[in-house]
């Protein structure tokens, strides 16, 4: 049988980071995933952002008119399947707990760590795989469409500037002069220090070809198959047979409660689905920003394939059909902004932000089973954060005091 340091379950962007992390640290690593390639699930359709500047995380709205409109599934920002409640129900309101006003400073001081080394994690890790070419530097835009929830975006980049984020606050003729094909607006908030990936699987893919360059093995194989020996080591089946390590790390992003429900841990992992459409640019018009149409929920970024226009949070059953209502929604209002032109993808793709009711993800030990690792969870920031996290898990598995405090992130915290 095979044998070798750690295996990590899921080649996500988490599980990748993860990897590429304990092998710097001298570890053999196995990944397995049961795609056989690296980011084809979550990490594959997201909107390429490496959030630097999100530090106030997405909270649960409190303002009752709001309430009432998500409840009647008027909102394209926000949908959910009726039949899914019984199940999403209990997590929306231990979601809705995490969000209460006087959590929110804790949760911004909790998240600042990893936020704040989140882009020098990536740039590390892109010199090293060598692409560079996917990432660009230029921010993202917040767009406002009244005077009213201007005033508001301008507040919330007021309070952020504080932590010394480049932040610029934009009327009408700001926006058009960055961006000059879209339709006017009333304004827009541009964060600079924000960068973005072009191709977000081809970032997975090259950080998975770095890993194997060095030495590590990408296996094809099922994390289910998951057991624990009798002398303490953790084996898993891959395709070409079993392979057993002294520690296993879960990154399997929305899929982790498949490997920790049946050993016995119970942890409030949900998920915010969510769905992405390309499109065309008619006329030669350019997308030259990720742009937030901050009223409606949906945005639209420029991608290697075309524009895509990802949408907001779908909470259903993980695994239930798609039903992607909220691209249907917003293609129209979109097209009024900027000259999209005809779809370019079949149908629309589907991924489930993997979340937990504080919006952090967990990364540290698993409280009951020596060996077994935990690194899922990173919700609407899992591209932003997968490197950062890896090196945080890496640190505290090999003994390194890790260099941010992990306590915020650890499993045991519901
Ligand atoms: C529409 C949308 C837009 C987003 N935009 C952004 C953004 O701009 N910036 C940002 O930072 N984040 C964004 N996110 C969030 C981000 O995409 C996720 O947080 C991140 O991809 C999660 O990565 P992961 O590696 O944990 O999970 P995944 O990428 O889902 O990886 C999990 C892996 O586990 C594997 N797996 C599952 N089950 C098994 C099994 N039984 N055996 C073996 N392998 C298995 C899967 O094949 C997969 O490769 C967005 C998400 C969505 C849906």
């Amino acid at each position: 049988m095979k044998s070798t340091d750690v295996v990590v379950l899921g080649a996500g962007i988490v599980g990748v980071s993860a990897a590429l992390h304990l092998q710097a640290r001298g570890r053999d690593v196995a990944l397995i995933d049961r795609a056989g390639a690296a980011g084809q699930e979550t990490s594959f359709g997201n909107a390429g952002l490496i959030e630097r500047s999100s530090l106030i995380p997405y909270l649960f709205p409190r303002d009752p008119a709001k309430l009432i409109k998500y409840a009647l599934n008027l909102l394209p920002e926000a949908h959910y399947h009726f039949s899914a409640l019984p199940m999403v129900g209990p997590w929306l309101l231990r979601y809705w707990r995490e969000s209460a006003p006087e959590r929110v400073q804790r949760s911004i001081d909790a998240r600042r760590p990893l936020i704040e080394n989140s882009l020098s994690e990536h740039e590390a890790l892109i010199q090293q795989a060598g692409a560079g070419e996917l990432l660009r530097r230029n921010g993202w835009i917040k767009l406002f469409r009244s005077d009213e929830t201007l005033a508001a975006g301008c507040a919330e980049a007021e309070r952020l500037r504080a932590y010394g984020l480049h932040i610029d606050s934009l009327d009408s003729a700001g926006v058009a002069a960055l961006e000059p094909d879209f339709a006017p607006i009333a304004g827009g908030v541009h964060y600079r220090d924000t960068a973005s990936i072009h191709d977000p699987a081809a970032l997975s893919k090259a950080y998975a070809d770095l890993f194997v360059s060095r030495g590590g093995q990408f296996l094809t194989g099922d994390a289910r198959s998951l057991t624990q020996e009798a002398d303490g080591r953790w084996r898993v089946v891959a395709a070409d047979g079993p392979i057993v390590a002294g520690a296993a790390v879960v990154a399997l992003g929305p899929w982790s409660d498949l490997v920790y429900g049946p050993l016995g841990d119970r942890i409030p992992l949900g998920w915010k689905r969510g769905y992405h459409m390309h499109y065309a640019a008619k006329d030669g018009a350019r997308l030259n920003h990720t742009i937030l149409d901050a009223d409606v929920g949906y945005l639209l970024a420029p991608m290697r394939r075309g524009v895509r226009l990802t949408s907001g949070a779908e909470f259903a059953r993980r695994d239930a059909p798609p039903t992607p209502t909220q691209i249907e929604i917003c293609e129209p209002t979109a097209r009024r902004l900027f000259p999209l032109g005809e779809r370019l993808d079949p149908q629309p793709w589907r991924g489930a932000r993997p979340c937990l009711p504080d919006m952090l993800p967990i990364v540290g030990p698993a409280p009951n089973h020596p060996g077994l690792w935990f690194d899922f969870g990173h919700a609407h920031h899992g591209l932003t954060l997968g490197p950062v996290t890896g090196r945080l898990l890496a640190e505290m598995m090999t003994g390194e005091t890790p260099f941010i405090d992990p306590t915020p992130y650890r499993a045991d915290r519901f």
